[in-house]
């Protein structure tokens, strides 16, 4: 479904990303792990197309999206993708943040977003705008929106790391059944181990933008390939 090839980036002669290759399959849910600055952001921009890769191709469903003389723009990939800080447009309301990527009037698209609305818990909420929820209610606005033009693959970047506690796993949780009912394939970024370790059908954990290890939870907990992703692992039980 996504399959990712020696991806590299360079900024000012540095690299973020170095050779960075895997696969993931339809329907499942990888997540890249790694500390700050490791390249997990880099890498999941590179995919969507917001970032120009200095070598490497992306491929999603056999497409070329990326590589030595392809170059398909954000808007033209078939992705969908949900930050950290929910980006909802501030000036649009629930309703039309969820119907931004439909094609087509809002009339015609209120089936479709009303029926995200309640997949998220939001159905009241249609003709609130994003100062009016709570940040927990913003980030299933955002997930609804990204899932409403039925994206093939969907980019998370630390989705859920600006939630409380307690708001975070209703989230999360909400997220997961979603996903998991739409089949939808997801590359989320995360660099919290048990988050990874709850939400990753396989889990790809990166280091000073090199790939270490990549495989199902399991196999890392119970096989880490050195030291380093041991230590990610070793608090959990
Ligand atoms: P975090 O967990 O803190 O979000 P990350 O793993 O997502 O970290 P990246 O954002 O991918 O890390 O950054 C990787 C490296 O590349 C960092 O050293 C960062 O400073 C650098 N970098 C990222 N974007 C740029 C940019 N536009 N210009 C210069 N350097 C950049
Ligand atoms: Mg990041």
């Amino acid at each position: 479904m996504l399959e990712v090839k020696a991806l590299c980036r360079r900024f000012a002669g540095v690299a973020a990303v170095e050779d960075i290759g895997f696969r993931v399959a339809r329907g499942e849910v990888t997540c890249l792990l790694g500390p700050s600055g490791c390249g997990k952001s880099t890498t999941l921009r590179m995919i969507a197309g917001i970032e120009r890769p200095d070598s490497g191709t992306v491929r999603i469903d056999g497409r070329p999206m990326s590589g030595a003389d392809t170059f398909l723009p954000p808007e033209r990939r078939p992705v969908g993708m949900v930050f950290q800080d929910f980006a909802l447009f501030p000036h649009l309301d629930v309703a039309a943040n969820v119907g931004f990527g439909l094609q087509g009037p809002a009339r015609q698209n209120r089936g479709r977003i009303g029926e995200l609305l309640e997949r998220v818990g939001l159905s009241g909420h249609a003709a609130k705008y994003p100062h009016e929820l709570s940040g927990g209610e913003q980030q299933r606005v955002a997930l609804a929106r990204a899932l409403a033009p039925r994206p093939c693959l969907m980019l998370m970047d630390e989705p859920f790391s600006s939630l409380d506690h307690r708001l975070r796993d209703g989230v999360r949780d909400a997220a997961l059944d979603l996903l998991r009912e739409t089949r939808t394939t997801v590359l989320m970024v995360t660099h919290d181990p048990e988050e990874a370790m709850l939400m990753g059908h396989r889990i790809a954990v990166m280091r000073q933008g090199r790939l270490i290890q990549e495989g199902r939870p399991d196999q890392l907990y119970d096989r880490p390939a050195d030291r380093g992703v041991a230590a990610f692992f070793s608090d959990l039980n």
